[in-house]
């Protein structure tokens, strides 16, 4: 088996998800008492946070760079960054490393592409709706990609923000966010991405009727699934 290593913290509360749907999904496919080899590499995500808030990328890429280049040398066979956003540094990242790093848009491309959806809604942080490093993942392989208009890219980013990264789940921004996804759905949206690891501690595949594709389940679920031996 191979060892994942994962680099959480942004935010602690989706890393704890990745962990236990990677670890659920060895157990499904190999059975018995199977679990991940797994490292964690979790950093402390308010500095992350205000490099964003700043738009100085550099310096987050040297820091989750630094991490990578961490678990790479306690034995990682490959890097999942457990964050969509933090997904534009990607490119500097591999830089430092000679391990893939399994790319989240990716493996949300591949998952939409097997279920026919060529238009999709994504939600995110207002980074990853707007900018063009993670739409265009899913673009090169022929899928429309459907953002809200301005005044929700706020909303869904402040959700995410304010509550969702500290824990806050709350009914009120749960049927805001099911608003925005039927106004999706009316532009033509087959499915949409939950393109933030938080959102799905607010929003699943029950509360509404277009299908979901949730990112965190989607990546947790293929880092197992790489991690296992042919
Ligand atoms: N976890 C979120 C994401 O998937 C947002 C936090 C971050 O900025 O990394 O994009």
């Amino acid at each position: 088996m191979k060892t994942i290593g994962l680099i959480g913290g942004m935010s602690w509360e989706s890393t704890v998800t990745y962990y236990q749907v990677i670890n659920e999904t060895i157990r499904r496919e190999l059975g018995g008492l199977h679990s991940a080899k797994t490292l964690l590499y979790s950093v402390d995500f308010d500095q992350i946070e205000k490099y964003q808030a700043s738009g100085e990328w550099d310096k987050s890429a040297e820091t989750l760079s630094d991490a990578a280049v961490r678990l790479e040398k306690a034995g990682a066979d490959f890097i999942v960054i457990c964050t969509n956003t933090m997904h534009k540094v990607a490119p500097q990242m591999s830089e430092h490393i000679s391990i893939p790093i399994i790319h989240i848009a990716e493996a949300t491309a591949d998952r939409l592409k097997e279920q026919g959806i060529t238009t999709v809604g994504l939600l995110g942080t207002k980074y990853t709706m707007t900018q063009e490093f993670y739409k265009a993942k899913l673009t090169e392989t022929g899928i429309r990609v459907l953002i809200p208009n301005e005044e929700d890219v706020e909303t869904i980013n402040s959700v995410i923000y304010d509550e969702l990264c500290l824990g806050n789940i709350r009914q009120e921004s749960k049927s805001k966010y099911l608003a925005i996804i039927d106004k999706l759905a009316d532009k033509g949206a087959q499915g949409v991405i939950l393109g933030c690891t938080e959102i799905g501690l607010l929003v699943q595949q029950e509360d509404t009727d277009l299908p979901v594709f949730d990112t965190t389940l989607i990546h947790a679920e293929k880092a197992a699934l790489s991690s296992i031996d042919d």
